[in-house]
C-alpha cells in the first residue's frame, strides 16, 4: 500500500480520463491509496470531506490544496466540477453515470455521463445501454433510431444550452416538458395492440393489469414511435422536469426526441396533440400552452382549427379512415409550416 502523505505532493497520481468528474477521479485515487474516499480527503487536509459536494463548488481552499497534491493546476480541476451548471439544472446531474458505455471502464465516471439527455458515448463512438444492460435498439431497430437520432441530438442540444445557462428560447425547456408529460386524453386500460397474447385463463389471471388506467401524455403522439414499442406500464413519465430525472434510458431518448420535434416545429406537433384530445385534455394542454408566446399560441389554435375542420369536412367514417385523415392532416399541416 502507498502511504498518502497530507502536504507534499502525492507520490503517484493517475491521469484524469477525457471528462472525468472530479468525485470518479477523486474515487479512484483514494482507491490506489487504498482508503474510503472521505478517509483520503480527509489526509490531504480537505475541511470537505465529500467528494460529490467538491464537484460544486472547489471553494475554502479546496482546490489550491488539491491543486499542490496532485500537480494539478486549479483551472484543469474545475473543468472537472459542475461549476458550469446553472442552477435550475442542478437536479439533472446524477450521483453516477446514468447510462452505461461498453467501451468505458466502469470505475470512470465521466461529465457527459451524468446527464439524462446524453445517449452517446462521444470516446467510444457507442449508444449508452441501460444500466440494466438493455440496448434502445431491444425496442427500436437500428434504421429507426438513426432517423430518430436526428431529432434526439436536436433535443439534448437544447437541454444542454439550457442546462449550462444558454438557453433563452420560447417556449422554454421547462415549458415544452410540460406540454410533452400533459395527458392529453384520460387515463385508459391497455389496448389490445398493447397487450401480450393472453390465454383466457391469463387474462383472468392478469385482470389487475389488464384493467389498469394509464396516462396519456402528449409525449405519445408527438414521439408515436415511442408509445408502439414502450412497455404499456413503463409508457407515462413523471410531469415537467422530473420526467427526465427520473426517467428510464428509452424514456429519456423518446423525450429528447420530443424536444427536438417540438423545437422544430411547435405548430404542427403542438396542434396535432391538441387533436388528438378529449375534451378535458384539450383543457389541460390549453392550460400548458399558457405560457408560450402569444403569436405562437394564435398559430397553433388557427392550425388546430384547420385541421379539425378538415377532419369534419371529409365525414365521419370508420376508425381506420379518421387514423388516415389524422396521419395526412398532420403532414399537411407540417407542409404548411
Ligand atoms: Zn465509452
Amino acid at each position: 500500500m502507498i502511504s498518502a502523505p497530507s502536504s507534499t505532493k502525492l507520490p503517484v497520481v493517475p491521469r484524469p480520463a477525457r471528462d472525468e468528474r472530479l468525485s470518479s477521479w477523486l474515487n479512484r485515487l483514494a482507491q490506489l491509496y487504498a482508503m474510503p474516499t472521505d478517509v483520503f480527503l480527509e489526509h490531504c487536509g480537505l475541511s470537505l470531506r465529500d467528494a460529490t459536494a467538491l464537484e460544486w463548488r472547489l471553494g475554502g481552499g479546496e482546490g489550491p490544496i488539491l491543486a499542490s497534491l496532485t500537480g494539478m493546476t486549479i483551472e484543469a480541476l474545475r473543468t472537472m466540477t459542475f461549476e458550469e451548471i446553472a442552477p435550475h439544472a442542478r437536479r439533472m446531474v446524477a450521483l453516477g453515470n446514468r447510462y452505461v458505455c461498453r467501451g468505458c471502464s466502469p470505475g470512470i465516471h465521466r461529465k457527459r455521463a451524468a446527464f439524462p439527455w446524453n445517449f452517446w458515448c462521444r470516446e467510444h463512438d457507442l449508444r449508452f445501454d441501460a444500466c440494466g444492460g438493455r440496448k434502445l435498439g431491444e425496442w427500436l431497430p437500428e434504421t429507426a433510431l438513426t432517423l430518430l437520432d436526428f431529432n434526439a441530438h436536436d433535443g439534448a442540444a437544447r437541454l444542454t444550452d439550457w442546462a449550462h445557462g444558454r438557453e433563452d428560447g420560447v417556449p422554454s425547456i421547462p415549458q415544452l416538458l410540460d406540454f410533452l408529460t400533459t395527458r392529453h386524453r384520460r387515463s385508459s386500460p391497455p389496448s389490445l395492440t398493447e397487450q401480450p397474447i393472453l390465454s383466457l385463463a391469463a387474462r383472468r389471471a392478469n385482470h389487475d393489469f389488464l384493467t389498469r388506467p394509464i396516462a396519456r401524455q402528449a409525449l405519445l403522439i408527438i414521439v408515436p414511435e415511442y408509445d408502439r414499442v414502450a412497455p404499456v406500464l413503463a409508457k407515462p413519465v413523471r410531469a415537467g422536469l422530473l420526467s427526465l430525472t427520473q426517467g428510464s434510458l428509452l424514456q429519456n431518448y423518446a423525450l429528447a426526441v420530443g424536444i427536438g420535434r417540438l423545437s422544430a416545429d411547435p405548430v404542427g406537433y403542438a396542434a396535432s396533440v391538441l387533436l388528438a384530445s378529449d375534451g378535458e385534455g384539450e383543457q389541460r394542454l390549453r392550460q400548458a400552452l399558457q405560457g408560450w408566446p402569444l403569436a405562437l399560441r394564435r398559430r397553433i389554435y388557427g392550425r388546430f382549427q384547420r385541421l379539425n375542420g378538415m377532419g369534419a369536412q371529409s365525414g365521419r367514417g370508420t376508425a381506420q379512415s379518421q387514423k388516415f385523415r389524422f396521419t395526412q392532416s398532420h403532414i399537411d399541416a407540417r407542409r404548411i409550416s
